[in-house]
């Protein structure tokens, strides 16, 4: 009989596991979902996709995710705009990465980014300001999805395929049973699984202890902010992030929706705010962050007129200790694959997060991605934690 997989989530991670673990041949494959698709993270996301990171594993993994959005935009539709992604640098140093990060993403033949001086980036976007930033590396086929819009139709291609999404369904707990599957109590009713997947996203930690996995996972909290302004913008500024990662320190980001309208967030790979319990209301910005937000705008930006507050909120990032994704099954809790805690790059690396959780339902180890590390040994230096995944 076929093995029947039961996914918790309808989040990026559950949804494309799910298009994954169809395409490797799976026939008996169901989503339970306590709310509707996109209802977590996924909903909240700024969805940008870009291949801007610095060593080979990162681009890799994100250049797997940028192809995966165009085919699944060009098969199904939906939003994947390339406005270009340019991040700043804050020394010379970090110029330096950059040229090497380009001379990577030709090997994978991502041919367009480029390495820009501070006056190159002004004479394409006179408003930005760079007085303190020698320059930055600009991947002009980098953008954003509508990662909601991209969870509703995820959900309906897989409806269409014959995986079965059940939404208004919460777990409860689960059972191991004598053959090593398990029984998973809903509050709808109890499902029997072969395999499970983890990807409950700021719930992962949740989960997993229903599973007796003690998984790591720390949420942070990140507010976004859209402003108006009267002045039209033209150029449309690409997005602009003013972080590189791993410098240990947050950063402003910034990009164009249309001519009168700016996202604006702050990012950071890191967990340096206080962790954050799931089920805490998710309310609009903090008041500190806006005015935070708002001070450090205009030192990269020459402000339109007439700007002014739009709608805001917040979002957690699921972030694991070392801010990369785990996909890997916990020696606590057989059959059951996480596949979780990828934080702020949670929509972009959802795709190469899918593909090794397929790989390792169906041969117990991951292949497509050898340079890079997702298991949870990596995370407890092999003490009590043997994981499977590599
Ligand atoms: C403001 C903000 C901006 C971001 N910007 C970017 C970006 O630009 N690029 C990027 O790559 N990433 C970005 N991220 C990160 C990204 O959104 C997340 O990493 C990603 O969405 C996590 O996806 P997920 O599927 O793991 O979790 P989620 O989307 O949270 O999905 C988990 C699902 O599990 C369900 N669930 C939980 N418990 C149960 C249960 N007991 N029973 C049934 N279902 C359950 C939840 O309802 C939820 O729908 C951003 C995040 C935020 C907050």
């Amino acid at each position: 009989m076929a093995p029947r997989v039961v996914i918790i989530g309808a989040g990026i991670a559950g949804l494309t596991t799910a298009l994954e673990l169809h395409r490797a041949g799976y026939e008996d494959i169901t989503v339970l979902e306590q709310h509707g698709p996109g209802y977590g993270s996924s909903g909240k996301s700024a969805g940008v996709v870009e291949t801007q990171y610095l060593d080979r594993a990162g681009i890799h993994v994100r250049d797997f995710g940028l192809r995966f959005f165009e085919d699944f935009a060009r098969e199904h539709g939906g939003t994947l705009v390339r406005s270009g992604y340019l991040r700043l640098g804050a020394s010379t140093d970090d110029l330096e990465m950059f040229q090497h990060s380009v001379e990577i993403q030709q090997e994978f033949g991502i041919t367009d980014p480029v390495v820009l001086t501070a006056d190159e980036i002004a004479a394409r976007w006179p408003r930005l300001i760079l007085e303190d930033r020698p320059g930055g590396v600009f991947g002009p086929s980098d953008g954003h999805i509508d990662s909601y819009e991209f969870c509703l139709r995820a959900a309906a291609v897989l409806v269409t395929r014959g995986v079965v999404v059940h939404n208004g369904v919460k777990v409860l707990a689960a059972e191991q049973t004598p053959t090593g599957g398990w029984c998973i109590t809903t509050t709808n009713r109890q499902i029997s699984a072969d395999v499970v997947v983890n990807a409950a996203g700021p719930w992962a930690q949740q989960i997993g202890r229903l599973f007796g996995a003690e998984m790591p996972l720390n949420n942070q909290l990140r507010p976004k902010v859209k402003l108006t302004h009267e002045e039209e913008l033209d150029p449309l500024l690409p997005f602009v992030m003013d972080y590189v990662p791993g410098s240990g320190r947050d950063g402003v980001y910034f990009r164009s929706e249309t001519a009168n309208e700016i996202f604006i967030g702050i990012h950071t790979d890191e967990s340096l705010l206080e962790e954050q319990d799931p089920e805490r209301p998710l309310e609009e910005a903090p008041q500190e962050f806006i005015d935070r937000a708002l001070q450090l705008l205009p030192t990269r930006l020459h402000c339109p007129r007439g700007l002014r507050l739009g709608r805001t909120w917040t979002g957690l990032y699921p972030i694991s200790p070392d801010n990369k994704p785990i996909v890997d099954i916990h020696p606590d809790a057989p059959n059951v694959i996480h596949v979780m805690g990828a934080g702020g790059s949670g929509i972009q690396l959802a795709p190469a997060m899918a593909r090794m959780a397929a790989e390792l339902a169906t041969t117990g180890a991951t292949q497509s991605f050898p340079e890079t590390n997702w298991s949870l040994s990596r995370l407890h230096g092999n003490d009590h934690l043997q994981s499977t995944s590599r």
